[in-house]
Formats: structure tokens, sequence, C-alpha cells
């Protein structure tokens, strides 16, 4: 398949028509009152975008992750932030690979449609961090119920999803042979359970993101995805598409910094010539545009296997973590570019350069990329 064939131009183009409804402004006054996005939200909704990763069958537009891809990157090189929604496009897909039909046929329908949100998805824990085999949320089988207890860390939208795919274990760590088994998935309504309760975050960009606490909380046992004991590998299954995904932010994000950054070295005039003019200032633009332009040729790499029917964790592990290098050196390159303006609100490159930091972390931070490509691309020993 071309590079082109993976562009979608014409999704591009809409997408940046409805984000242009929706300027700098916009978002600065959502990240000044840490406001959710609703409306630009509900926009993409009814655009159904949102929906696109979800098979024509169950109502949605049944697009490959390519069309996915453009969706959030273009979102990003507008200048807006994907992030308040993104995880409504991928986190069905562990329903979708793993979950019954009867539990596809009740819920894809309406997440497709937007009446109901599964944008909340929670795995990380306090104590356990990176080492999500160590997590202590439990579910316990009880009868025709599971009744669960812990707690969650930085599970995002929490407050603005209906629905959330839960990690959870249900056999204890030392009755497993192997450390990932004995976890299980489980998709919560979050709307009609009792023993949960939500905690916001304030975070230094706008992220929506909260603590949860279980406590005996009772749910279904059809609430289960799967197989019981399995969880662990049904969440490793969806980690490609997300990395994908993220890794076409991060490039949506350097664009917009590198676009920023140009326009604004051409139009600043200091000691009578525009700054772009000197090469201090140009080389550190140009070095994160060749930089973005290198990872972008890694995601569309990885996008074509992941199409073709592969499971590139190689080359969406790369991606991810070149993209997010990139983000953060157009960024870096940006604010310098502005000098003092950089700090301003008005201008956006404050707001972008905060919400840009945050992927060197999350969803998976660069030390544990780096680890899995020397462990399973170079075969040096394991280290953890
Ligand atoms: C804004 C935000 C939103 C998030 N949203 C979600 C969400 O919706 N759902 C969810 O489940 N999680 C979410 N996360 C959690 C995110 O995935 C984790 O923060 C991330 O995976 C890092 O885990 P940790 O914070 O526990 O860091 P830790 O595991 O405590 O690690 C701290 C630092 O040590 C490094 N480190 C740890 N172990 C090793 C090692 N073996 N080798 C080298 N370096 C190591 C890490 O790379 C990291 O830099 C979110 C986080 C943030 C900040």
């Amino acid at each position: 398949m071309s590079s082109y064939a993976l562009d979608h131009p014409e999704i591009r183009e809409a997408v940046a028509k409805l984000c242009a409804e929706f300027p700098g402004r916009y978002w600065q006054q959502c990240d000044r009152d840490q406001a959710y996005p609703t409306d630009f939200v509900a926009a993409l909704t009814a655009g159904g975008y949102l929906s696109a990763l979800i098979p024509e069958e169950y109502g949605g537009l049944g697009l490959p992750l390519s069309a996915g891809a453009a969706i959030l990157e273009e979102i990003h090189r507008s200048g807006g932030n994907a992030a308040a929604c993104h995880a409504q496009m991928y986190t069905m897909g562990t329903v979708l690979r793993h979950g019954s039909d009867a539990q596809k046929a009740q819920y894809l329908p309406l997440i497709a449609d937007g009446s109901l949100r599964l944008q909340a998805f929670g795995v990380t824990e306090p104590t356990s961090g990176t080492d999500t085999t160590a997590l202590r949320t439990t579910a316990r089988r009880e009868g025709d119920r599971y009744v669960v207890n812990g707690q969650k860390i930085w599970t995002s939208r929490a407050e603005h999803s209906d629905l959330m795919v839960l990690l959870a274990r249900t056999t204890p760590r030392d009755q497993v042979a192997k450390k990932t088994d004995g976890l299980s998935v489980f998709l919560v309504d979050m709307r009609s359970v009792e023993g949960l309760s939500i905690r916001p975050i304030r975070t230094m960009m706008n992220h929506a993101t909260t603590e949860l606490f279980f406590d005996d909380m009772a749910i279904p046992a059809q609430a289960l995805v799967g197989e019981e004991g399995k969880g662990f590998r049904y969440i490793l299954s969806g980690m490609n598409a997300e990395r994908i995904l993220i890794a076409a932010e991060c490039i949506g994000d350097a664009k917009w910094f590198i676009a920023k950054a140009s326009a604004y070295a051409g139009d600043r005039d200091v000691f009578a010539r525009p700054i772009g003019q000197n090469q201090g200032v140009q080389f550190p633009i140009a070095r994160a545009y060749s930089q973005m332009r290198a990872a972008e040729l890694m995601l569309r790499e990885a996008i074509r296997l992941y199409e073709a029917g592969g499971n590139p964790g190689e080359e969406a592990n790369l991606a991810k973590l070149l993209a997010a290098d990139a983000s953060w050196a157009a960024a870096e390159a940006c604010v310098q570019t502005f000098g003092g303006f950089g700090f301003a609100e008005e201008y956006d490159v404050e707001r972008k350069f905060r919400e840009a930091r945050l992927y060197q972390v999350a969803p998976i931070s660069t030390n544990l990329v780096l680890s899995y490509v020397a462990e399973h691309v170079l075969g040096m020993p394991r280290s953890y």
C-alpha cells in the first residue's frame, strides 16, 4: 500500500474544518478552568469521528487504523487536544476483540453513536505503577457477581465516561504459575455501581484525570470480558493500536509547533531583521522537522504492518518513542523561538508545551519503550 492510501486527505480536511470552529481561545478557556471540552467532543461525536474504528455492523464507520491516526493527528496539528476523547475511539477494542457477542451487541452500537461513553481505562495503581502485574485491586467472585476492592490512579476521563475497562486480580499472584495470569478485565457500568468514589487530580495540563477507590463495589458476573484470568493479555493486545494512535497525536503536535515557530521566526524582527534569518534560530526548528519526518515514516510503517494483519510491536513502540521525542524537540524549539511570548497564554505555545510533555511518560514512558526494544528486539537480558 502506498503511503498516500494511509493519509486520508478528505478526512483530514473535514477534521481540520471542524477544529477551526474551536480556536486557541476555546482551548485556553478550557485549560484555565480545567474544564472538559464538552462542545468539541460533541462536535467530533456528531461527525462520527470517534466511531471510526467500530465495524459498520455495530453502527461505526468501520475505517482502518490509519483513518483513526489521521483524525487524531489532525486535531493536534490544528492546535487542539484529543486526549479528552481519544479513548472513546480505541478502548472499545478490548470489547470488540475479546467480548462476547452479547456484550458487543449491547454496547458497541451505543458507543458508536456516542450515547454511551467508554473512555475510562483503569489499569495503573499508585503502588504498582508501571509494574502492572503487581496491581492490588481484587475482584472476588460471589455467586452471580464480582466484588471489587482496591484503588486506581490516573484513570482519565472517569467523570466523563459511562463505562470503564477495569483490570483487576481475580487469583492471588502467589497462586498462579505466571504473574501475568490471574488478572481479569471487566466492563464496569459506572452509572449503576455502588462503592465507587472518583477523585479528580489537578495536573499541569487540562486532562480530566482521576483517582478511583473501590469499596466492595459489586458488579454483575456478565461484566467479565473474555475468560477469567486472561485479562493481562487482552490489555496487551490493544497496545500496538494505542501506541500508533498516540504517535499520530505527537506527530500532529510536532507539526503544529514547527508551523508556529517557522511563521513566527519569519515575522518577528529584532536587530532590524527577522529572527529566522539567524541560523541559531533556524537550526533547532529544522532539526525538529527532520526528527518529525523520520518519526512519521516509522509511524506509517507501523500502520502499514498493522493494517496488513501483523503484530508490529517493534514499529509501534519505535513510532511512539520517536514521535514523542520529535514533538518534544519541536515544543522546545517553538518556545525558544517565541522568546518571552512563548510563555504568554494567548499564543497557545505554553499550553501545547505542557500538553506535549505528557507523552514522555504516558501512556507508556520512554524508558519502558527502550527496555522493550533492548529485550525483545535486540535480545538483551530482561531487566525487570
Ligand atoms: C495525565 C495522565 C493520564 C494517564 N491516564 C491513564 C489512564 O487513563 N489509565 C491508566 O491506567 N493509566 C493512566 N496513566 C498512567 C500512566 O500510564 C503512568 O503514569 C505511566 O505508565 C508511568 O507509570 P507511573 O506513573 O506509575 O510511574 P512509575 O512506574 O512509578 O515510574 C516512574 C519513573 O521510573 C521509570 N521506571 C520505572 N521502572 C523502570 C524500569 N524497570 N526501567 C527503567 N525505568 C523505569 C519510569 O519510566 C518513570 O519515568 C496516566 C498518567 C498521566 C500522568
